[in-house]
């Protein structure tokens, strides 16, 4: 009775210690997999796109606040706010595909960019109309396409994100050429940048669920 008694337990620490070993050694293997997936092309093109995507996206948003000083300049209060959200939104663009690029182990420099704006505001609406139209011709569905093709769902899923996005910045714009704007200004989701008048925001952000009281205002009243 004593040599069961006290062996019972023997055989039950030494059962539990092999267990914690062979799920130690099931861990590990699976990290190991992981951190070799991340080395194969597929991370390698996902980093490349992403590194573009952010670079572009500071490119544009520079491009944007310049607008936005001109059109103060120019007397278009509402349209400087325009710009203004417009480039908020491309910097939150930024930093979301920098944040994902370096996830995968990636390095992301901001281009230095210099510009310098000689149009009027009509002309820069136009601009960035051109602009956002072609961004989406390229690249609307494209960068998910290559991103599936080269066997990456996750910056897929992203690229989709930023086209949505995006297509928000080209209807704002046309509307603004067409003289429709939101004088009590836009937000911006801080999360995903999606970008809404004032008067149609929703209480959350249909892409990323972010509460409204979470958003960037660029208004003329601060309610
Ligand atoms: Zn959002």
């Amino acid at each position: 009775m004593s040599y069961q008694t006290t062996m019972k337990p023997v055989y039950a620490t030494v059962f539990i210690l092999i267990l914690l070993v062979a799920t130690s050694a099931a861990v590990a293997v699976n990290i190991d997999e992981r951190l070799h997936r991340r080395d194969d092309g597929r991370w390698k093109r996902g980093i490349e796109y992403l590194n573009e995507c952010s670079a572009a996206a500071h490119v544009q948003s520079v491009r944007y606040e310049s607008y936005a000083a001109r059109a103060r300049e120019d007397g278009r209060p509402a349209t400087a706010r325009l710009f203004s959200a417009l480039a908020q939104s491309e910097r939150v663009h930024e930093r979301i595909c920098a944040h994902a690029s370096g996830l995968f182990n990636g390095e992301y420099e901001p281009p230095t960019v210099m510009v310098k704006v000689k149009t009027p505001t009509s002309a820069n609406i136009e601009k960035s109309l051109s602009y956002e139209r072609r961004r989406l011709d390229v690249s609307a569905g494209m960068a998910a396409k290559r991103a599936i093709e080269a066997g990456n769902r996750y910056v897929a899923r992203l690229m989709i994100w930023l086209d949505g996005s995006n297509r928000r910045h080209l209807e704002l714009l046309e509307r603004a050429r067409d003289g429709i704007l939101a004088e009590e200004g836009y937000e911006v989701c801080p999360n995903c940048g999606n970008m809404y008048e004032r008067r149609n925001c929703d209480v959350y952000c249909p892409f990323c669920l972010t509460n409204s009281t979470e958003f960037t205002v660029f208004g003329n009243r601060d309610d």
